[in-house]
């Protein structure tokens, strides 16, 4: 592959549904979900005549959003029409801002295997959403539902200054983790709360023009987001390669089949005909206002992570996972508090429970049990209740069951067995069913050791006492030879 002539390029347009209570310019509630068209109004379903009011709620979230990503704030700004026709637009326009964004110049920095690399920001404009179709393959034709006809956006645009797939990735993350800790969207790429149009293009190293791009639209996964760029990436150098021409065109994502397929040609901010909303009032902001935002932000990611360092005495990388997330954040804390062990709380998150909420692809804020358990889990294992391995079965079951683990561990009868009497009898059967690894480990293959433990944690569904069975199979073993 000749990958390594070219310089990849990639700009991100990510649109975040705010977490207001309700709509963008009517008191329809913003809520995901519901029974179709039950969310609506006659603002929201452009009925003749009826006027659209700004959200307050949706300016300070936006204003937000701009400062903890260094955005400048614009003092000056205003709502404009975007005309085009789609069925799931019932007004035949969005409103959105064209010339005048809240936020403008501003900057997100990530970490990548080169150090920390700014990431800069065109802008962060406020606007409505779209309704959807679905589409009806059995009679035929398309419903819409406009529940989410004007749920409030902010699309946060990025410069081309993405240099690899990887960055894109990452980027990414710490725009959601941004979001999540000023909490002004819940960020659920599975609802669609957080998509992003993905702008990817070529060009031969050490040229200074940029290629053509291309762009995949609404984008709504990680996984997605990573093949799509890969494929174009390859695609556009195939296209060059061979001697053709890449078209600025916009392009659908097929997650099934793993391509991208022309939607249609770009459209121009002409063919919009942007024009000034009429309906709405200018947006004129004062420095109180926008410094009483700035002090309300909280403690964001990355002074969250130096302080983990320093208070609990993470490692960097335990930090940095848990700090990315502000959920894994704030549960770490509480769960420190019940057992003063940040080290074991830290493990517990970063391996079995991001490990679970991988497999079941579920958010860090949907866990189910509350983060004290977590802690109580810790304290069980630390005073001998339950060995590390049946703590792992009381976390699966707490995943299910979010009841507090002393419980889960008393209905289960998982206490573990530290009675030396009903040790010793595990230990003396198992010896008495495996001369061979008693021999092998007299012969002195210490590999046998573990079999036998092995065995007898088998025997006693885990639950045996790890460090007594070791001790009373090496003393066994030993003072008979
Ligand atoms: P539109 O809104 O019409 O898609 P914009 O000019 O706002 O167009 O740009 C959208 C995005 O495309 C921005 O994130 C920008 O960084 C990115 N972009 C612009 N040119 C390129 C390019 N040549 N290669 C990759 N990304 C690009
Ligand atoms: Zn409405
Ligand atoms: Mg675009």
């Amino acid at each position: 592959m000749k990958n390594e002539n070219y310089e990849v390029v990639i700009g991100l347009e990510v649109h975040a549904e705010l977490s207001t209570k309700s709509k963008i310019f009517c008191s329809c509630s913003a809520e995901f979900g519901g029974e179709p068209n039950t969310h609506c109004c006659p603002v929201c379903m452009a009925m003749p005549g009826a006027l659209p009011v700004l959200n307050e709620k949706v300016v300070e979230y936006a204003v937000k959003a701009g400062l903890a990503t260094n955005c400048k704030i614009a003092k000056n700004s205003k709502n404009d029409r975007k005309n085009y026709f789609y069925p799931d637009l019932p007004k035949s326009y969005q409103i959105s801002q064209f010339d005048l964004p809240l936020c403008y110049e501003g900057y997100v920095e990530i970490d990548t295997a080169n150090g920390v690399k700014k990431i800069r920001l065109t802008r962060i404009h406020i606007e409505e959403d779209a309704g959807k179709l679905n589409h009806d393959t059995y009679r035929g034709g398309s419903l819409v539902d406009l529940n989410r006809a004007g749920v409030p956006l902010i699309e946060i645009v990025s410069e081309p200054d993405i240099s690899s797939v990887e960055e894109a990735e990452i980027y990414l993350r710490k725009l959601k983790s941004i979001l999540e800790y000023i909490e002004v969207s819940d960020c659920k790429m599975q609802e669609g709360s957080l998509r992003a149009d993905v702008n990817v293009s070529i060009r031969k190293k050490g040229d200074t023009k940029l290629g053509t791009r291309t762009e995949m639209k609404n984008m709504n996964s990680f996984k997605s987001i990573v093949r799509g760029i890969e494929y174009e990436i390859s695609r556009q150098i195939e296209v060059v390669e061979n001697g053709g021409k890449i078209e600025q065109e916009t392009l659908r994502w097929d997650d099934v089949a793993g391509k991208t397929s022309s939607m249609r040609d770009k459209e121009d901010a002409q063919d919009y005909r942007y024009f000034p909303d009429p309906d709405l009032v200018a947006i004129k902001l004062s420095d109180e206002y926008i410094e009483n935002i700035r002090e309300s932000l909280p403690e964001m990611p990355e002074s969250r992570k130096k302080r983990y360092i320093e208070e609990y005495k993470l490692p960097e990388f335990d930090a940095k996972i848990i700090t990315s997330s502000k959920h894994l954040a704030n549960m770490f804390e509480k769960a420190v508090v019940v057992c003063k062990n940040p080290k074991a709380v830290s493990n517990w998150l970063i391996s079995d429970v991001s490990r679970i909420l991988n497999e079941k692809e579920l958010e860090a804020s949907e866990i189910p049990f509350e983060a004290e358990y977590l802690g109580k889990l810790v304290v069980l294992i630390e005073k001998g209740t339950i060995s590390s391995a049946i703590a792992k079965k009381v976390l699966e079951e707490m995943f299910e069951n979010p009841k507090d683990p002393a419980m889960i561990v008393e209905e289960k009868g998982l206490v573990q067995i530290s009675d030396e009497g009903a040790i010793k009898e595990v230990v003396l059967k198992i010896l008495a069913n495996n001369p061979q690894s008693v021999a092998d480990f007299k012969a002195g293959k210490d590999k046998a050791l573990g079999f036998l433990v092995g065995q007898a944690m088998k025997e006693t569904k885990g639950k045996a006492n790890p460090q007594m069975l070791n001790k009373m199979f090496y003393d066994s073993i030993c003072t008979n030879i």
